[in-house]
């Protein structure tokens, strides 16, 4: 019998073949002409994943939090000030790191676990701030809740403040227009929509952003994550020019070019578009097998993952049926309702079949759990979602 398990936890991800033997091809010099090659392109391919023609992308070897010390590091200067729209623990940790920066942070935290601050109270908040830039995670990972990051960048542009989205759980999967909705700087990191194995840090800054490094007074204080040094690495790399600072990671960055290459294959609209129609069909089968969900309203939640709470009568010991059945799902995560609720991710590569496989051992785990349901109830109203498109 075939051991393999479907991995749909909220990243990392299943990834494609290509993906995977990119990793596995012999690694070459970072100064190798093929390396320097597909480097280049996948800078050019980031600002078109991004959306965000005018942004320069940085690819700095490391997880997804080096890519948001990398935004608080360059664009932070001690006493500036700093507002983080908080819709779970992402939000939390942002705030953290900016502190460390020497930042003053005021929080716009949601009313309730599941929700997210109004746009009346994020800009009740600018309105007094004086802020230099603003955080907003876009899809917060440990409560499934999908921040509007269009009305809320707006906002920012309005009150002059740096607009930086953490789009570590949305990027390549959930709708987002860097350029057009005015975002300075997003930032993600490969295990997730972008398809690649753990391991690298990606941001992309637009024109102001890096105006705001360029005219800083204070001198960057992280040394890895310093701009000054990976500025022109990066410009060097797309000139197809070889440098260096620190080792870049050669056979990561294989498998993102030809990941980015797989993703702008299928295009971004068609891709938002498969993200929300796999999510709407895969919550169609958490509501039929009367399970709610951890964000309060459907327009607030994310299509690259949902968070169903437990029905009643049923922990987190289902889990592990649900691995019997094949298919790996991961537990809460925030720590207000953690042991309440458990989180599906299905984004990047994510099929059809992948969401109906997971509904089906989904629905095995919750009758080894002795909850009693209609058996089937949860595929039925997946298949017809899917159906319908
Ligand atoms: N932000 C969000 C929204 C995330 O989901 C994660 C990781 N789950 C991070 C930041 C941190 O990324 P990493 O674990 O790769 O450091």
């Amino acid at each position: 019998m075939k051991d393999r398990k479907l991995l749909m936890i909220p990243g990392p991800i299943e990834f494609t073949p290509e993906v995977l033997r990119a990793m596995g091809m012999p690694t070459t010099s970072h100064v190798a002409p093929n390396f320097i090659e597909a480097f280049g392109q996948a800078l050019e391919r980031l600002r078109q994943v991004f959306l965000c023609p005018s942004g320069q992308p940085f690819v700095v070897a490391g997880s997804g939090s080096l890519a948001m010390d990398m935004a608080a590091a360059n664009l932070v200067e001690p006493g500036d000030k700093a507002l983080v729209v908080n819709t779970g623990y992402f939000g939390d940790r942002f705030g953290d790191i900016l502190e460390r920066y020497g930042a003053t942070v005021t929080y716009a935290r949601a009313p309730a676990v599941g929700d997210a601050p109004a746009l009346e109270d994020v800009e009740a908040a600018l309105k007094g701030g004086a802020y230099k830039l603003m955080t907003i995670t876009h899809v917060d990972t440990s409560t499934a809740v999908c921040a509007d990051v269009k009305g809320l960048a707006a906002l920012g542009r309005q009150y002059d403040t740096l607009v930086v989205v953490d789009g570590v759980c949305s990027v390549a999967g959930e709708e987002m227009r860097q350029e057009k909705w005015g975002i300075d700087l997003a930032l993600t990191a490969s295990q997730k929509a972008i398809g690649v194995p753990p391991g690298l840090a990606l941001v992309v800054a637009g024109p102001r952003a890096l105006d705001a490094f360029h005219e800083r007074k204070a001198p960057v204080g992280s040394y890895y994550a310093d701009w000054t040094q990976w500025l022109p690495v990066m410009e060097a790399y797309e000139a197809r020019k070889p440098s260096y600072y620190g080792t870049p990671a050669v056979n990561l960055l294989w498998a993102l070019n030809v990941s980015l290459g797989q993703i702008l294959d299928e295009g971004m609209e068609a891709r938002f578009a498969r993200h929300r129609r796999l999510s709407d069909a895969f919550k169609a089968a958490v509501a039929a097998l009367g399970m709610g969900q951890v964000p309060v309203s459907a327009d607030k939640t994310a299509t690259t993952l949902t968070a169903p709470y437990f029905p009643a009568g049923v922990d987190r010991s289902m889990l592990a049926h649900v691995k019997e059945a094949g298919v790996i799902v991961a537990g809460g995560l925030h720590p207000a309702i953690k042991a309440k609720y458990f989180r599906v991710g299905h984004m990047g590569v994510v099929s059809a079949s992948d969401i109906l496989a997971t509904v089906g051992a989904i629905e095995y785990g919750l009758a080894q759990a002795g909850y009693e349901f209609e058996p089937g109830a949860g595929l039925s109203a997946a298949q017809a979602a899917l159906l319908r498109r």
